[in-house]
């Protein structure tokens, strides 16, 4: 009998290029190796031929990317003999966190902001066993809050100020290289902290590079001097292109907003904490921030769900109502090789996407003639 080997997760796949050893006890929910799609019905709308491929990271185990950090972050937290872990959340986080630390067997503390989350993601938590504090504030409120309590609690952060998850988000960067058999030309993210931004342009700098001291700037975790340089794509990477809601755009308007609003509840942040790495990230790779506002996400959202079968939630949308504005406007040359990330997956949020649907009901008697009537004036 053929036997495939089983996939046991990221770390497992990329043990040399992470910061563990043979010691070191993996928490893994088998996250990571999520799909690569080929965008094929939506190019008819576009005047110029380019490929878009979209990394459906709503396909890991708790629906988002931030499982490949989570898992290294709980990992290193167990090694290091944690007992509690805490963030705060947009909600996203949140889920990821309540589930590794069930798994690892010790408790998550996740703050949300009162009302703006969404409840997928709610119920995740809770599920999940997490102790949920809901603060009367947004998560730049609580970010503030977990830095605080953090310095005098025994509990490790897992917002992705901790270096740890910028290692394991780096691994999907490795997952499409491996895939298309190079870095794209672009790569389009949404950004809230603008940590899964920093983090897959380490995985690009890391497979570029070919000597330690020349990776990236942007890598709190190497500090300039790179353990992991693999040399696969030498010289070569992606420009890196991060899309804000206008609502919420720090990165667009040069400085920190206070009250950031958006439908796109997972980039809602106002205060980047990688503020900083972002804009090395921008520099080195050449690439633009830019903005779309909350219509233009939604008819993203709709259009990959309609059209291509791929249901994401708002905040993950922006990321191809980007590339569409930037392939309209000139911006993106013919023939370009685009990756977008989809960060989460569309169930996480379903009352933004049911007030969205234009989706006939139909509701007719239980009878043959009337189901079948409803179906023939409905071909
Ligand atoms: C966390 C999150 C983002 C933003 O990622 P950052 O690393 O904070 O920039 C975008 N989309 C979704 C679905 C998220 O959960």
């Amino acid at each position: 009998m053929n036997s495939r080997k089983r996939y046991t997760g990221l770390i497992d796949n990329y043990r040399h290029r992470l910061p563990i050893n043979n010691k070191t006890k993996v928490i893994s929910l088998g996250e990571g190796n999520t799909p690569l799609i080929k965008i094929r019905n939506i190019m008819s709308t576009l005047d110029k031929h380019v490929d878009i491929y979209v990394k459906y990271e709503g396909l890991n185990p708790t629906g988002s990317f931030k499982d490949r950090g989570m898992t290294m972050a709980v990992t290193k937290a167990i090694e290091s003999d944690a007992k509690a872990i805490i963030c705060a959340s947009t909600g996203n986080t949140s889920a990821s966190a309540a589930a590794y630390a069930a798994r690892a067997g010790i408790t998550a503390f996740v703050l949300i902001p009162d009302g703006k989350i969404a409840q997928g993601k709610l119920v995740q938590a809770m599920v999940g066993g997490a102790v949920v504090i809901q603060i009367k504030g947004n998560f730049d409120d609580g970010m503030r809050l977990v830095k605080e309590v953090a310095d005098k609690a025994p509990v490790t952060i897992v917002n992705s100020i901790n270096p740890f998850r910028l290692q394991g988000q780096k691994t999907a960067a490795f997952e499409i290289i491996e895939e298309l058999g190079k870095p794209p030309d672009f790569h389009y993210l949404p950004v809230g902290n603008a940590g899964n931004i920093t983090a897959h342009w380490i995985g690009y700098s890391e497979c570029a590079a070919t000597d330690s001291k020349q990776v990236t700037k942007a890598c709190a975790y190497c500090k300039g001097d790179c353990s992991y340089i693999d040399g696969s794509s030498p010289g070569v990477r992606p420009k890196m292109v991060g899309y804000q809601a206008s609502g919420s755009a720090p990165f667009i308007r040069g400085n920190m907003v206070d009250k950031p609003e958006t439908i796109a509840t997972a980039i809602r942040i106002g205060h980047p904490q990688s503020w900083d790495y972002a804009w090395i990230v921008d520099e080195e790779s050449g690439g633009w921030f830019d903005e779309c506002n909350d219509e233009e996400i939604l008819a993203a959202q709709k259009m990959l769900a309609e059209r291509e079968g791929i249901f994401c939630e708002p905040a993950s949308a922006i990321s191809l109502a980007g590339v569409l504005k930037d392939v309209e406007s000139g911006k993106i040359p013919e023939n370009s090789l685009i990756v977008c990330t989809l960060t989460g997956h569309g169930l996480k949020d379903p009352d933004t996407a049911i007030k969205q649907s234009t989706a006939p009901v139909v509701q007719v008697e239980a009878t043959l003639e009337k189901v079948k009537s409803a179906i023939l004036d409905n071909m």
